[in-house]
């Protein structure tokens, strides 16, 4: 998943904030870094300085320790003047999770994109059973082993327990415009990591915070969403690098994880080679015989997998996989419950 640093993406000659702190990446924009008890192990979160107030770029997982950092940026740098909003990007829950918290402690609105707000709201309307059968029975059409199909099954409905609800959520939509005391920020929604996912532009500073879809060290994770497991979530990823491919190198990328870079487009272009070289090694996997999801999976993910990896690696392999049918090149056969796919 890890790329080598490339020369051409020279990072923003800046540290990342410490714990309760934050840097300014423009004088209206600061950059804040939260952690998370992942292999992720952290997110960067933004506030945007206008003349009302604070306006927030996500929340974090619905934690006691994202609680307990928020509390320290609340009554530390952020004291002083109301939150006047929470953008929410999409519907992850290191993005949303805390986001109806947030509100409820600052008495902003939340901002979303509508599909994204509908996969969140979908997600958190499953009760543990339900979303424990969902889940089991998309890991069985994958070819996993009946153990974890198993364990899954019994998980129950492990998004609520990293999200809180979402009261009060206001929809925007690409005419939407926020404004920072020095800038306009125009949203874009795109399809890849997540089904609507929200990117902000200030297009006359070059300023493009692009949260989870260009992220400059690790391969954002492309999935099949467990509502529709046949969607080319690749095929449409492929289709934003393939405009992002023609950033120019003056533009400052903001992203959700890591650092703040330049060379968007370099990035662009060497994501579109690391999703080329994906296939080309199913396309190999393949080559002696029809593969699962599963299959697929080992293929791509050569180290030990937690369940939450599980999952990610699981829905990565399967975009991979339907972005090979969409393109014609292998089709999909179903057998005694599980998935298949052959070159052809
Ligand atoms: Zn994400």
């Amino acid at each position: 998943m890890s790329n080598m640093p490339n020369p051409s993406m020279p990072p923003l000659a800046i540290d990342p904030p410490k714990t309760g702190k934050m840097v300014a990446l423009a004088d209206d924009l600061y950059w804040m870094r939260f952690t998370l008890p992942f292999r992720l192990n952290h997110i960067n979160l933004y506030a945007f300085d206008t003349k009302d107030g604070w306006l927030l770029l996500d929340c974090g997982i619905q934690s006691q320790a994202i609680a307990d950092q928020w509390q320290v940026m609340l009554a530390g740098p952020l004291a002083g003047k109301p939150v006047i909003g929470i953008i929410v990007s999409h519907y992850h829950a290191d993005h949303v999770g805390y986001a109806g918290a947030l509100a409820a402690i600052t008495g902003a609105p939340i901002y979303m994109g509508a599909v994204e707000h509908a996969q969140a709201s979908w997600s958190l309307a499953q009760s543990d059973a339900a979303f424990g059968t969902i889940m089991g029975d998309t890991y069985a059409r994958f070819g996993l082993d009946g153990d974890i199909v198993d364990r899954i099954r019994s998980q129950g409905n492990y998004f609520r327990k990293l999200s809180g609800d979402l009261p009060d959520v206001t929809i925007i939509d690409t005419d939407h415009r926020f404004h920072s005391k020095s800038g306009i920020w125009t949203p874009r929604f795109d399809t890849g990591h997540s089904p609507g996912h929200m990117s902000l532009s200030d297009h006359d500073r070059k300023l493009h915070i692009c949260v989870d879809f260009l992220l400059p060290r690790i391969s954002p994770n492309i999935s099949v969403s467990l509502r529709s497991i046949e969607i080319d979530m690749l095929g449409h990823y492929y289709s934003y690098l393939d405009q992002m491919r023609h950033l120019t190198d003056d533009w400052l990328i903001i992203p959700g994880h890591d650092w703040p870079y330049f060379g968007g487009g370099v990035r662009a272009a060497e994501l579109i080679e690391h999703h080329n070289t994906r296939l080309d090694l199913l396309r190999g996997a393949a080559g002696t015989g029809p593969i699962t999801t599963a299959g697929a999976m080992h293929a791509l993910f050569a180290f030990d997998l937690t369940d939450h990896e599980l999952f990610f690696a699981s829905c990565e392999a399967r975009a991979h996989l339907n972005h090979l049918v969409a393109r014609e090149e292998m089709q999909i056969q179903t057998k005694d419950g599980i998935d298949y796919f052959h070159l052809g």
